[in-house]
C-alpha cells in the first residue's frame, strides 16, 4: 500500500534495526482515513473467505480490525492481555513473548465470542517474530475455529514471523513489507 509506505517514510522513527515507532498514525495517535483505506485493502483481499469474526490483540490492532469488521460485516474480538474484575475464567488463552514489552504475556479471549462455527481473520499492527500471531492461532484452535488468514499492517519481513506463518500454511496479507531498516533508511518489498 503505497500511501502507507510513504507515511512510514515520512513519520516513522527507527530505533536500532528492529523497532519502528509509528505513534503519529497507528500506535498512539490514530489517523482514521488511513486506517479506513487499510481496512478496504484487507476486506478486498479476504472478501471471498466468508469471514464470520475478526480476532486481534489489544490495543493497536483494534482500529484496523474494527474498520475491517465494518467492511466485512462481522464482529471483532480483541484478545485481552490483562485480567480485570470483569474478566471471568471462561476463556481460551495462550502465552506469547511480547516483542515491545520484552516479557511473557497471556492473551485471553472469552469462550462466548469464538466458536467452532467461526471463520476467523486475524489482524495485527506489526509482524516481527510471529509470537502474537501464533498465540491467536492457538486460541482459535482451542475454540475449534477455522483461521482463514492474517492481515498485517506492517511486516518486518527480515524477521522470523513471516516464514513461521507461511510454514503454518496461513494466508498472510501485509500492507507494507519492510525488507531492511536502519537509522538512515527503510526499504520495502514491492
Ligand atoms: P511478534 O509477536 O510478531 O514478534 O511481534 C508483533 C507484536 O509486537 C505486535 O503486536 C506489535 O505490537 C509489537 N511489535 C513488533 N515489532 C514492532 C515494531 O517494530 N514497532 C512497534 N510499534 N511494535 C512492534
Amino acid at each position: 500500500m503505497k500511501k502507507l509506505e510513504e507515511i512510514i517514510l515520512s513519520h516513522g522513527e527507527v530505533y536500532g534495526k528492529d523497532i519502528l515507532k509509528v505513534d503519529s498514525f497507528l500506535n498512539h495517535q490514530i489517523k482514521p482515513k488511513l486506517i479506513q483505506e487499510m481496512a478496504e485493502e484487507f476486506a478486498d483481499h479476504f472478501k471471498d473467505k466468508n469471514i464470520t469474526k475478526i480476532l486481534t490483540v489489544e490495543s493497536s490492532g483494534i482500529a484496523p480490525a474494527l474498520l475491517t469488521g465494518l467492511k466485512l460485516g462481522c464482529d471483532v474480538v480483541f484478545a485481552r492481555k490483562q485480567k480485570s474484575l470483569t474478566t471471568d475464567d471462561n476463556t481460551y488463552s495462550s502465552t506469547c513473548y511480547s516483542y515491545t514489552k520484552e516479557e511473557m504475556k497471556r492473551l485471553m479471549v472469552s469462550k462466548n465470542f469464538l466458536s467452532e462455527e467461526d471463520n476467523v481473520l486475524l489482524i495485527d499492527d506489526f509482524l516481527a517474530n510471529g509470537q502474537a500471531a501464533k498465540a491467536m492461532v492457538a486460541i482459535c484452535k482451542q475454540a475449534g475455529a477455522n483461521v482463514c488468514g492474517i492481515g498485517i499492517v506492517i511486516e518486518k519481513s527480515y524477521q522470523d514471523g513471516r516464514a513461521l506463518l507461511d510454514d503454518m500454511g496461513i494466508d498472510v496479507y501485509s500492507l507494507a513489507r519492510i525488507s531492511h531498516m536502519d537509522g538512515k533508511e527503510i526499504d520495502f518489498i514491492d
